[in-house]
């Protein structure tokens, strides 16, 4: 495979065109046209002989949509195609403020979690910052009619969350260099404040993520209440204990004075009875924090099953009663398979790859 032009920030594309014996000014171009979501052949402002040299090294089309599947509420699922025919999915939300995009940051992952397909085949590979931002410029570039915002802030997607497949924090530095690159001024420069990471709880790479002093929404994926239970569904719990987990989301709001956040999935029968909501309230209580009650998408492969509306209600209100701020999350897109890594699976298996 060839490289990633979209790995490059502005700088970067400055030094690659003046040492390729080009202009200043074709840098800035080049930019634009990658920023839109263009591929270098269809960047028009540039000579040909520019590209050709340019495509002697990088990809053309880094990532293209292979499917498209759009909900009968209007929620998008894409299937990703990268240059070697890796597949990831993400899905893009529509509000009323603008335009959420749901991003993958590997392909497959190797975390394990017995709800969650995207790691029913263990992680393949990495993605590499650019292929992740080019997620969003081939849905910035599909909707392109639908932007929200003035002049050089215009875009559709105004809101990303790293909650696709991967563990964004098994891929740090890529995902690292991919915030620094989508937040950059000029580029589609979403705001940090708009980003989520979502992490299963990597602790050593949340301290450094604090470190870094990029003030987005951390999220953590708790779904349970002590270390034993958790290990059940989520094999990282045998790395890092829950407490230790609260403690680096201590000091990240120390460090960037912004509330946390967890995701607390509603398994029936495994981590939604009054008991759970006791210990979750004792263990939460006075942080600041929030926490999203997420509906279980049942995986096929899964023998877990979703808790029922009125239960989900009414262990959202013991949540509340007990004094945590908290949300059930509204169930979007399910009749498009909604969760991570399962419209990858399924295609997968449809076509006997
Ligand atoms: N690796 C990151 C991002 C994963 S996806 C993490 O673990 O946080 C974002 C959220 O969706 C996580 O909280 C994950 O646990 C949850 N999730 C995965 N599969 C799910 C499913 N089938 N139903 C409901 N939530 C799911």
């Amino acid at each position: 495979m060839k490289k990633i032009i979209q790995d490059l920030s502005y700088n970067e594309l400055q030094e690659l065109t003046l040492a390729l014996g080009e202009k200043k000014f074709r840098a800035k171009q080049l930019y634009e046209g990658l920023t839109q979501g263009k591929t270098i052949s269809n960047i028009t402002s540039l000579s040909k002989a520019f590209k050709e040299k340019l495509l002697e090294t990088y990809e053309d089309e880094t990532v293209r949509i292979k499917e498209t599947y759009v909900s009968a509420d209007g929620t998008e699922k894409y299937l990703f195609e990268y240059a070697d025919g890796n597949l990831v999915e993400g899905v893009l939300m529509k509000y009323k403020y603008g335009y959420t995009q749901c991003v993958s940051t590997q392909v497959g992952c190797r975390m394990g979690c017995k709800f969650c397909a995207s790691t029913l085949n263990g992680l393949v590979r990495n993605l590499t910052a650019g292929e992740i931002l080019s997620q969003i410029l081939t849905v910035n570039a599909l909707h392109k009619n639908d932007v929200l915002g003035q002049g050089k802030e215009a875009r559709a997607v105004t809101n990303v969350v790293l909650m696709g497949s991967g563990e964004p924090l098994d891929n740090y530095d890529e995902t690292l260099k991919f915030l620094r690159n989508v937040t950059a001024e000029g580029g589609v420069c979403i705001s940090a404040r708009n980003i989520s990471l979502s992490t299963c709880g990597l602790v050593p790479k949340m301290y450094a993520l604090a470190d870094e002093g990029i003030p987005l929404n951390l999220t953590v994926s708790l779904h349970a209440t002590d270390d034993i239970s958790r290990a059940r569904t989520m094999p990282v719990a045998k790395a890092y204990k829950i407490a230790d987990i609260l403690k680096a989301c201590e000091y990240y709001f120390k460090k960037t004075g912004r509330r946390y956040y967890f995701e607390y999935t509603l398994i029936e029968g495994e981590n939604c009875d009054e008991e759970h909501a006791k210990a979750l309230i004792e263990l939460l209580k006075g942080k600041p924090c929030h926490v999203n009650l997420i509906r279980l998408n049942e995986v096929k492969e899964r023998d877990l099953k979703a808790l029922g509306d009125k239960q989900a209600y009414r262990f959202l209100g013991l949540l509340e009663k007990g004094g945590l701020s908290a949300t059930l999350r509204r169930q979007i897109g399910v009749d498009i398979g909604g969760a991570c890594g399962q419209l990858r699976a399924n295609y997968i298996e449809k076509n006997n790859l």
